[in-house]
């Protein structure tokens, strides 16, 4: 790294996983981009151009703060995005041996082996008891 480089950069943001995600996203839209022949190619044209130019301009922030806040927000976004994914592919797992039910008083989704007949289901969370098919 050019000393140069290192006076530019002194003070500055930098890169995080925002940045990454960003500089992904923008390269994902090119691509998007060649794939459409409409007006979806400039759409996606135009977010990638966005994208780039948002991690650049927060590559050389000085608001230190303030990005790291928006990372923050980013990561806690991906957090609870890849918890629902992972949830709803659990269950697609697990479909074939049980079933899903919503409790009717608290809405907390509970798992009961399948093909039981008639079953009493009592709520883990708050105690309410439903009769169901299995
Ligand atoms: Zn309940």
């Amino acid at each position: 790294m050019g000393n140069w480089l290192r006076k530019v950069m002194t003070g500055r943001y930098g890169v995080d996983e925002l940045s990454r995600f960003l500089t992904v996203a923008a390269l994902a839209m090119l691509v998007l981009s060649m794939l459409f022949n409409n007006g979806f190619s400039l759409l996606f044209w135009l977010l990638a151009i966005v994208s780039l130019v948002w991690s650049y301009f927060r590559l050389f922030s000085r608001n230190t703060y303030k990005r790291k806040a928006e990372n923050n927000a980013y990561l806690t976004l991906r957090y609870a995005a890849t918890r629902k994914i992972t949830g709803v592919k659990q269950r697609l797992r697990q479909k074939k041996y049980y079933r899903f039910y919503k409790c009717p008083s608290c809405g907390v989704t509970t798992r009961v082996p399948k093909g039981k007949g008639k079953i009493r289901i009592t709520c883990p969370k708050c105690g309410e008891s439903f009769i169901r098919k299995s």
